[in-house]
């Protein structure tokens, strides 16, 4: 064989391949519902194709030099897909929290709560007067799941409704009793029934940590627990996720996502109460931390059980549904072995880079470069007063940052590909970065 016929050889197997490549992307693409994707990797891989062909079939100088060229490209990509992760310095800064800095009365859902002229509201606003005008110019909007909101859908919005005010009467569960009786079992064993039973239960991931100081509020600040100093009773956490479905999600901000998030908040709630109740069973004290009510930040306890990094919208983001996911958590006295945290500093990178979600925030609260020191932890710090302001309008709980995020794309071999190539390179960050851009739109329709 000549080397000219090699060369044909190796140029039309390799630009074959990668129109196949191209052509099931397409094909997964129209299988997501991304027409735009779709269209553009279909038409790339026609071009890849047709280009494949005349490149291999007419003789011009350099021919052996591209098939050269194609072979080198082949082997980066296996080397890509098969190196081991890029070893980054982690930086999230997060595992170095000192001290317990939040204090639940400062968050906006616990401002939103205070009843103007009451002694609360009057005490708070006392000691915090910067906040004041802002809160009662959030209060005069129409609010969350109210028939005022631009996004008003009576269906799902009563369907939330429906799901939150469950979630309240859950909370009364929270409370349930400790068994007298103690039922000695050992930690590897009891760790194995509790992440099994919540898979089963449906959950997408879950880790258990050492509950930290600063995974607590320092003061509560809903309800009737208001004001009470909040004491780190339990020395383990157990912290799981719930995926959320996506084709929800994609209508951000419309009224389907703040149902999915109502009924993820549910779902979650019901497990995190199932596996409190199952360890209180064998008489170790546990309290179950679900929406509405927690005594500590979910995130923060998901961090350091190994769900995910916190990314530049200051959600957990996952490895593999970025974050479309709900949070809840159950701490406990019980002997349960800690998982060993596998940080991903690519996650963090790859905010670095993108900052999709601050250009498609509507309420303008995602901040853009690099992270800043704030409340002892080196963080990207979200405006949530600007954010719950939006919320207020639209009447649902926005979820337009996680419907754009490229790591919310679904776990399949197309997109678990790609995240796995950004894990192992810089550069594979930023051609995926900009290619998300070009298949997606830098600012994707709510679908
Ligand atoms: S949209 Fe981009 S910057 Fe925002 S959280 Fe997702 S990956 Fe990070
Ligand atoms: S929920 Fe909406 S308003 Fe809030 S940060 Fe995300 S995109 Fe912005």
């Amino acid at each position: 064989m000549t080397a000219a016929q090699l060369s044909t050889i190796i140029i039309a197997s390799v630009t074959g391949l990668y129109s196949l490549l191209l052509l099931g992307a397409s094909m997964i693409s129209l299988a997501e519902r991304q027409k735009r994707a779709a269209a553009i990797l279909l038409a790339i891989a026609l071009l890849m194709a047709l280009a494949g062909w005349a490149a291999a079939t007419f003789s011009y100088p350099g021919k052996n030099f591209l098939a050269l060229l194609l072979l080198a490209d082949i082997a980066l990509l296996l080397w890509l897909l098969l190196k081991p992760p890029a070893g980054e310095k982690r930086d999230s800064g997060y595992r170095f929290m000192p001290a317990r800095v939040v204090d639940e009365r400062d968050t906006i859902f616990a401002r939103m709560k205070l009843k103007p002229g009451t002694t609360e509201y009057n005490n708070y606003y006392t000691a915090r007067p910067e906040s004041r005008s802002p809160d009662d110019e959030a209060r005069s909007l129409p609010g969350l799941l109210s028939a005022g909101g631009t996004k008003y859908h009576p269906l799902n919005f009563a369907a939330a409704e429906a799901n939150f005010t469950l979630i309240e009467y859950m909370h009364k569960a929270i409370g349930q009793p400790v068994s007298a009786t103690k039922t000695e079992i050992a930690a590897p064993e009891l760790t194995r029934y509790i992440k099994k039973w919540l898979s089963t239960l449906g959950a997408h991931s879950s880790g258990i940590t050492e509950l930290k100081d600063y995974h607590l509020y320092t003061i509560r600040g809903r309800g009737s627990e208001r004001g009470r100093p909040v004491d780190k009773r339990h020395r383990y956490a157990i912290a799981f996720t719930v995926k959320m479905d996506m084709r929800n999600i994609a209508t951000a901000p419309a009224s389907p996502v703040i149902f999915e998030s109502s009924q993820r908040y549910l779902d979650s709630a019901n497990m995190a109460l199932q596996v409190a109740g199952l360890l209180k069973g064998l008489g170790y004290d546990a309290r179950a931390h679900i929406d509405g009510d927690y005594e500590l930040i979910c995130p923060l306890v998901a961090h350091d059980a190994g769900l995910g990094e916190i990314g530049r919208m200051g959600l957990l983001m996952t490895p593999d549904a970025g974050p479309a996911v709900r949070i809840a958590v159950v701490t406990t006295e019980a002997p349960l072995l800690p998982d060993m945290p596998k940080p991903d500093p690519t996650l963090i990178t790859f905010c670095r880079i993108c900052q999709k979600c601050a250009d498609c925030c509507p309420g303008r609260s995602i901040p853009y470069g690099e992270m800043e020191r704030a409340g002892g932890v080196l963080r990207w710090k979200i405006d949530s007063e600007s954010c719950y302001r939006y919320w207020c309008i639209t009447g649902t709980d926005c979820g337009r940052c996680i419907a754009v995020c490229p790591y919310s794309h679904p776990d399949n071999i197309m997109h678990r590909m790609v995240r796995r190539v950004i894990r192992r390179s810089h550069l594979a960050a930023e051609v995926a970065y900009m290619a998300d851009d070009i298949l997606y739109g830098r600012k994707p329709k709510a679908r």
